[in-house]
């Protein structure tokens, strides 16, 4: 497996993952350290479920890393175009290269994409043919964990036994109040800006329609079509195996060749 990796020079785009990335750790480090761990050691939840939050987390990061560093599916200056295609292409008035259509160009990235979603400062990349699954999985996978973390907030105030073996000058115990909340302000920021973002990403990839063309009438006439969810996920994962849809570290291959002009990840 071999994993390019794509870096978008902006500033405000790495200030923007930044906070993404902040969030992520701030959980990862004290939602274990306030609840998991020490009601674990007491004994009042099993080993499986600190692996399963810890397991939520590093699929969590794992998914922010490829979406924000994946090629999202930049055009070669010198594409290579089959003979049965031409009419499919066009030139960019922009950067003055040929692509295929439903491409467009990023003014962020200051290149073309490959059937591009949208740009995604908080992931500081474009959402394109190539990584458009990744993305998919950041939005399920951020769901997951801040639903996780929601819960064992609630469940440390209102569920768990009190806990015994506390060290009352830990600076953990002595703020816990403080930390707790943060973490939950963050989980209903997440779980809600997420929702509602898969729910309208899985929309449009059922009806074959990217966020750019669902914001022009002309476009929308144009290319979305229905199809079966299980068709409209593989040929975006590009697999028809259904775990690996839900795996951000391998390579996505193109299902078949259409009208698009194809590589991989
Ligand atoms: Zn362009
Ligand atoms: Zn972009």
């Amino acid at each position: 497996m071999k994993l390019r990796l794509h870096f978008v020079v902006d500033p405000m785009g790495w200030l923007c993952i930044s906070v993404v990335f902040g969030i992520w750790l701030y959980n990862t480090f004290f939602v274990p350290k306030l609840v998991l761990l020490p009601h674990y050691e007491e004994g009042h939840i099993p080993w499986a479920l600190v692996v399963c939050y810890y397991l939520a987390s590093a699929l969590c990061v794992m998914a922010l890393f490829r979406a924000s560093t994946a090629d999202p599916g930049r055009l070669p200056v010198d594409p290579h175009i089959p003979h049965s295609e031409r009419e499919q292409w066009e030139l960019c008035n922009k950067c003055n290269l040929m692509r295929p259509k439903r491409s467009h160009h990023c003014s962020r990235c200051g290149h073309c994409v490959r059937r591009m979603d949208h740009h995604c400062p908080w992931i500081n990349n474009c959402v394109g043919e190539d990584n458009h699954w990744l993305f998919l999985q950041l939005c399920f996978y951020t769901q997951v964990l801040s639903l996780f973390t929601l819960v064992l907030d609630f469940c440390q105030y209102y569920y768990f036994q009190p806990l015994t073996r506390l060290d009352q000058e830990k600076f953990t115990t002595r703020h816990e109040l403080a930390l707790l909340r943060v973490s939950a302000l963050t989980g209903v920021v997440m779980f809600g800006g997420m929702s509602s973002l898969f729910y309208a990403q899985m929309a449009g990839v059922l009806s074959d329609m990217t966020t750019i063309e669902k914001m022009s009438q002309f476009s929308s006439e144009t290319y979305g079509t229905k199809r079966s969810w299980q068709w409209a996920l593989a040929e975006v994962c590009g697999t028809r195996w259904k775990l690996l849809w839900l795996l951000p570290l391998r390579s996505r291959q193109p299902l078949h060749t259409g009208h698009h002009y194809r590589s991989h990840v």
